[in-house]
């Protein structure tokens, strides 16, 4: 009898998504016929492992990712920030690769301490606040001091959420967020976006963690509430009110862009909230921000805040634990190209094959290995 293997469908079906292709695209490809794809999606049939090796060729992952278990992970509400409408397809293929995302952090979180969760929550409805009363709270909370939060990553990542970066995903796609019960929460953002951006995305995606945890929130709320809570968190109205003078214009908006690190576009909105600006003045400045071009890229580059938890895990694993590039590849049911391509960016190659004292130590860990 020829071996079969148990296909958990939801698997073969997130693996397949996630690298865009239907199931007659995946048939052809890997020469294998598309009711047995779609059987094994629908858990009708126990594939052949040879099929099962043709689709893994075909998708670049290891075929043992197809048997993982899918125990949770689904968010309740994938909770998409958008620049744009995103099509399905996109959408489907962000949201698979952030479930498989999920699965390799939580595989080499076993290694590592990751700080709980501590991500204070407020039903706003009950407490009768608006969404900037709960920034304010949680910038009190987390004893954070005037002025513009140092590093919105790391702050995140200190309080329990695992933030991981994703290239290639698109202009649309801006950050997602996933909090499950027995899983670290990831905050997946997209790593294409300039610094003052993801900031923003980081800030947005905290405020649906705080705000947005009962199964009755409605999506369509659930945006505008997280905008406002990112305004506050990151620009809080008390102080930056008397920071925009009488006459606002393109250069004090560039010059106050350098301090708050948040765009001049979302400086200019936070100028019409605070009531500092004139509505001809507001639409002057818009009219300028478009002729200049500043809607796609603005001037006064902001570096990208550093994350750090999902590095750390990779250096004990290459480090520590004695996994090469390819062992740990593997273990995250990645080709080593890939692997290299997500986890290793910017670090040097392979540890074990380079010269100590060329290799940059970078900042003391934060994370402890657990023993
Ligand atoms: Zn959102």
């Amino acid at each position: 009898m020829t071996p079969t293997v148990a296909v958990n469908p939801r698997m073969l079906m997130l693996a397949r998504d996630s690298r865009r292709m239907t199931q007659k695209g995946l048939a052809e490809a890997s020469n294998t016929s598309q009711s047995s794809v779609s059987r094994a999606e629908a858990g009708l049939d126990r594939p052949s492992r040879s099929t099962v090796d043709a689709w893994a060729a075909v998708l670049r992952y290891e075929p043992a990712l197809f048997e993982q278990a899918d125990s949770t992970v689904l968010p309740r509400t994938p909770l998409f920030r958008k620049r744009a409408a995103l099509k399905k397809a996109d959408t489907d293929a962000t949201a698979a690769l952030l479930r498989i995302r999920c699965r390799q952090v939580d595989a080499m979180a076993r290694a590592v301490e990751i700080p709980e969760e501590s991500v204070p929550k407020v039903n706003l409805d009950k407490e009768g606040w608006t969404p900037s009363q709960a920034a304010q709270w949680v910038r009190a909370k987390w004893r954070l001091p005037p002025g513009p939060v140092e590093n919105m990553a790391r702050l995140v990542e200190d309080h329990g959420i695992v933030v991981a970066r994703l290239g290639g995903v698109g202009d649309a796609f801006m950050g997602v967020s996933i909090v499950e019960a027995g899983h670290h929460p990831i905050m997946l953002v997209s790593s294409d976006a300039p610094g003052c951006r993801d900031r923003w995305t980081l800030a947005h995606e905290l405020g649906h963690i705080v705000l947005h945890h009962r199964d009755n929130d409605v999506l369509e709320d659930c945006e505008p509430e997280a905008d406002e809570f990112a305004s506050e968190f990151l620009m809080p109205a008390h102080e930056i009110r008397h920071q925009f003078g009488p006459r606002l214009g393109l250069a004090a908006l560039a010059q106050l862009k350098r301090h708050w690190r948040t765009s001049m576009q979302a400086l200019l909105m936070r100028a019409r909230q605070v009531r500092r600006i004139s509505d001809a003045q507001e639409d002057r400045l818009w009219r300028l921000i478009s002729a200049r071009g500043y809607r796609r890229q603005e001037p006064v580059d902001i570096g990208v805040d550093q994350v750090e938890i999902i590095d750390e895990m990779v250096r004990v694993h290459l480090e520590e634990l004695g996994f090469s590039v390819a062992d740990l590849a593997k273990a995250l049911w990645l080709r080593e190209e890939e692997f290299r391509q997500v986890f290793l960016r910017g670090r040097a190659p392979d540890p074990s094959g380079t010269d100590d004292a060329s290799v940059d130590p970078g900042p003391k860990p934060r994370l402890r290995l657990v023993e």
